[in-house]
């Protein structure tokens, strides 16, 4: 008997959700999250199949995942737009580098004038893009420290560059794999990958970012799905939980980051 109630328990542990009911999720690492909801006003992004803009189902998807994180962790969670309206992308990665935000997560979702394109992207910065961002990073903490003119040659500018590179691309990279993996096992959709570009959306973020583009607009069974309220809740309910795994592993590779972020 005591055996059967120990196996549920521990059953329960492992499930999915059981943090949700009795517990308020603490994170280690990722205290401050912001979503940017795609698009917006008169910028609509993709048009659905079924009518549907990409801008709205971005919207719901994001403040969904909103509700989620803020009902079952203490993790602060900012939208950069909260109705519809446009704004620029400058402003949207403005408010994670100001807020000190430890994820930017862009959420989109694909068109494609091939009917059968299907499945998740994520997108991070790619290399090229993130060199000449770090850098100007670099120059930027450096100058504010009144040493810009021997910023090269004490290597300053350097060490702040290998810093965010490491820490901002490939924690953004494991992030974007692990939301992807973790998407298609819920939905079913095929990983199409995760790429690297020169993201406009990105440019400039001083923490990983990443877009993801949760499947096609233009693709019938996808296209249906996104519009549909119970599949919303499918998305909201895999991103959260892949932030949550995140913070997770981020912990047990680097520890808290509690001090170092303030
Ligand atoms: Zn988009």
């Amino acid at each position: 008997m005591h055996r059967i109630l120990a196996l549920s328990l521990f059953l329960v542990f492992l499930t999915p959700g059981a943090v949700a009911q009795d517990q308020t999720y603490d994170p280690d690492v990722l205290r401050t999250v912001v979503l940017d909801p795609g698009h917006g006003g008169e910028n609509l992004g993709a048009l659905g199949t079924t009518g549907a803009y990409e801008k709205d189902i971005n919207l719901i998807i994001a403040l969904k995942l909103k509700h989620l994180l803020e009902i079952r962790t203490n993790m602060r969670v900012l939208l950069t737009r909260e109705d519809d309206r446009d704004v620029p992308f400058s402003e949207r990665i403005g408010l994670a580098n100001r807020e000190k935000a430890d994820l930017f997560i862009s959420i989109h979702c694909n068109a494609s004038f091939n009917a059968r394109a299907n499945g998740i992207e994520t997108f991070v910065l790619s290399d090229a893009a993130l060199q000449e961002e770090s850098e100007k990073l670099a120059t930027r903490r450096v100058a504010r420290t009144g040493r810009l003119a021997d910023a090269e040659t004490d290597g300053a500018a350097a060490v702040v560059k290998d810093l965010f590179q490491q820490s901002g691309h490939d924690r953004a990279k494991a992030f974007a794999n692990l939301l992807t993996g973790r998407m298609s096992k819920r939905t079913g959709s095929r990983i199409r990958g995760v790429k690297d570009m020169p993201a406009l959306v990105l440019r400039g973020a001083e923490m990983p970012a990443v877009v993801v583009e949760l499947g096609f607009l233009t693709h019938a069974v996808e296209g249906r799905r996104l519009a549909s309220e119970r599949y919303q809740k499918v998305y909201a309910s895999s991103l959260y939980w892949s932030i949550v795994d995140e913070d997770k592993r981020l912990s047990r590779v680097q520890g808290p980051n509690r001090v170092a972020s303030d």
